[in-house]
């Protein structure tokens, strides 16, 4: 079955068609700049180069019609619409309601509704995207898989905060945990590289990206994930805080006459390796490059997100007991060699041991760590579009 990929944010939506029988990517692109001017279409054909179309995109309708007419226009296109089965919607939180993903219907949309307020950028953006669909495309079954989901495992003692717990009870404060499906995908690949049945398996996920997140996976399921209510808590990233002190919300405030909202924006837009580099950059390249040539504030911003991802390694591995294996995903994760030996260089005390050459890796599945290491070291490149196709294609 041919299945499309919707990843839909407030101006931006990005797509793939994925042939859900061999796996294959039939086509992937990206509407940048939705109800903005400048507005283009970017997409990639299977075997053949990028096509760049600026149209004017007003709206999310717009864009789906042109992901649709890129798919099936017929110089280039590379499907009749009837061809299409099913689309898989990635939606970025699923509260509690949603412990796997599902078939949209109209009591799905309105529960997504419902937890609008846990992510007031993203979960409207993606119901727009559902309803520009259903719009395009009706009759098509659609399904929801939520980034939210796999961590609804977690149990009670690790996704509360230490609130009056009338707050998780009145608001749903709680930890939630994002990047769920890569998460899931990654865990469940290592078990099958190393062979594995992942239920034997305790395997700790370090997601590096520009959003980063580190989760604890125990047999298969989600005991502990970094990031929290929002996607703000846990590690460093690339301009987001993660972890900090919540008296310094306040004490900026007073100390630069700002408001709630100027602060928000300063831990989530300002902050990270960006922020600690003092504006050098978010990107890891940079960073890399700047530290190998000795400038102090990349050297300050790595080695303090690496530190961090450290001491969540070391948090999840007395939380799990034992740990079998050490992923490594997404952008920094699958590419960055110079950010991995950072890390886990520093893993004696579970012994885990770095093999430098096989580290010597970028963007491909591989053993990384010596064969005396007690821990198995890999790296493993996530697909959360595949992920969200194979639910799809299970779902309908
Ligand atoms: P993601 O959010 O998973 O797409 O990751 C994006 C980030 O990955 C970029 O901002 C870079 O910091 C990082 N990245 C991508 N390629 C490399 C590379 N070759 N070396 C180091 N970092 C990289």
């Amino acid at each position: 079955m041919k299945i499309l990929v919707i990843n839909c944010g407030s101006s931006s939506l990005k797509f793939q068609l994925i042939d859900s029988d061999s796996e294959a990517v039939i086509c992937k692109g990206l509407c940048e700049r939705i109800g903005i001017d400048g507005s283009q279409i970017v997409y990639t054909p299977e075997g053949k180069d990028k096509i760049t179309k600026v149209s004017p995109m007003p709206d999310h309708n717009r864009a789906i019609e042109l992901v649709i007419e890129a798919l099936t226009n017929s110089e280039n296109g590379v499907v009749k619409l009837s061809e299409i089965g099913a689309v898989g919607h990635r939606i970025v939180h699923g509260g509690e309601k949603f412990t796997k993903s599902v078939v949209i219907n109209e009591e799905v949309m309105k529960a997504i509704e419902d937890v609008s307020d846990l992510a007031p950028l993203h979960n409207p953006a993606n119901l727009i995207g559902i309803r520009a669909c259903q719009k395009a495309m009706p009759g098509v079954p659609m399904v929801a898989v939520f980034d939210t989901a796999f961590h609804q495992t977690m149990p009670e003692e690790a996704y509360l905060y230490g609130l009056p717990y009338s707050y998780y009870e009145k608001y749903g404060i709680r930890r939630y945990g994002f990047h769920g499906t890569s998460h899931s995908y990654v865990s469940k690949r290592a078990a099958k590289i190393l062979g594995k049945d992942a239920s034997d398996l305790n395997i700790i996920v370090c997601h590096l990206g520009n959003g980063a997140s580190v989760s604890a996976v125990k047999g298969g399921k989600c005991i502990d994930t970094s990031m929290g209510l929002t996607p703000l808590e846990g590690l460093i990233m690339g301009t987001r805080t993660g972890d900090i002190d919540p008296s310094v919300v306040e004490f900026i405030m007073k100390k630069e006459n700002s408001s709630v909202a100027d602060v928000t924006n300063l831990l989530n837009k300002k902050s990270g390796v960006f922020g600690l580099s003092n504006g050098l950059s978010s990107d890891f390249r940079d960073l890399e490059d700047g530290y190998v040539k000795g400038d102090a504030g990349a050297k300050r911003a790595v080695d303090a997100f690496a530190y961090r991802v450290l001491k969540y390694i070391g948090s999840y591995s007395a939380a799990l007991g034992s740990v079998d294996a050490i992923c490594f995903t997404a952008g920094v994760g699958e590419n960055s060699s110079f950010v991995r030996k950072l890390i886990c260089d520093r893993l004696s005390f579970i012994g885990g041991k770095l093999d430098e050459e096989a580290n010597d890796v970028h963007g491909k599945e591989r053993i990384i760590s010596a064969s005396d290491s007690k821990v198995t070291l890999m790296v493993v490149p996530t697909n959360e579009e595949l992920a969200i196709a194979r639910d799809t294609a299970a779902l309908v």
